[in-house]
């Protein structure tokens, strides 16, 4: 058991510092939710490395950089309401959780999704909505979205997630098979804009039915 975390918490966030991640509510939050009580207890010492560790059923949670990355991105653009896809651990989650004012997330797993209510509950993070399903067809009733963030690599950008943007809205996505690329859409009326960033590496964003 990790009794006090707040000081490896710290080095993460000074390490995060050191890469590039500037955004301070960002970086805060990080510091002060717990990681290590994301994935199975048998990796919970590696919790504030920054690295990936696999939450069983062929997941990660991800790399740490990766998502203050996104959350960065996200938070450039002043997102209240958004939408997740790939629940996973919930680890993303319960940080979008604390700086935004609602989170919708869908997850393909029902067994990880599970588990990850059951965290955020334990945390009492009670502006999340969750919900079992395919996210490539994103979460019509709950549209539109000032954000939307796919931690899972896509073949192509979903028409379906690009449609449940609001107008000015701005979604983060990793694009490709062998080799993935951040990209990051905006939306402008029926006009969607798009910007590649770097290369990345996500598990797939997996078509069809849930599990
Ligand atoms: N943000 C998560 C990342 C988990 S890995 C975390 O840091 O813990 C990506 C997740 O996307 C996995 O849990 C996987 O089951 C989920 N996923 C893959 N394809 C999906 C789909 N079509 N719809 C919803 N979730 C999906």
């Amino acid at each position: 058991m990790i009794q006090n975390f707040q000081g490896m918490a710290r080095r993460l966030v000074a390490q995060l510092e050191r890469e590039g991640i500037r955004n301070k509510p960002v970086l805060e939050v990080i510091e002060k939710t717990p990681r290590h009580l994301f994935m199975p207890q048998s990796l919970a010492h590696k919790a504030y490395e920054n690295t990936a560790l696999p939450i069983g059923k062929g997941q990660t949670i991800s790399q740490p950089l990766m998502v203050a990355s996104m959350t960065q991105l996200l938070m450039q653009h002043d997102c209240k309401k958004v939408l997740e896809i790939g629940t996973g651990s919930g680890y993303q989650t319960a940080i979008l959780a604390q700086l935004v004012a609602q989170v919708c997330s869908v997850e393909r797993i029902a067994e990880l999704q599970y588990q990850a209510k059951r965290r955020l509950k334990q945390l009492e993070l009670h502006n999340v909505s969750m919900r079992h399903g395919d996210g490539w067809l994103g979460w019509r009733s709950k549209a539109p979205f000032d954000g939307i963030i796919v931690t899972a690599a896509a073949s192509e950008l979903p028409q379906q997630l690009m449609a449940q943007l609001s107008d000015g809205g701005v979604m983060i996505i990793p694009v490709g098979t062998d080799k993935q690329r951040l990209i990051v859409v905006r939306r402008f009326g029926d006009v969607f804009e798009r910007k590649e960033l770097g290369e990345v590496k996500f598990v797939p964003l997996v078509p069809g039915e849930p599990v």
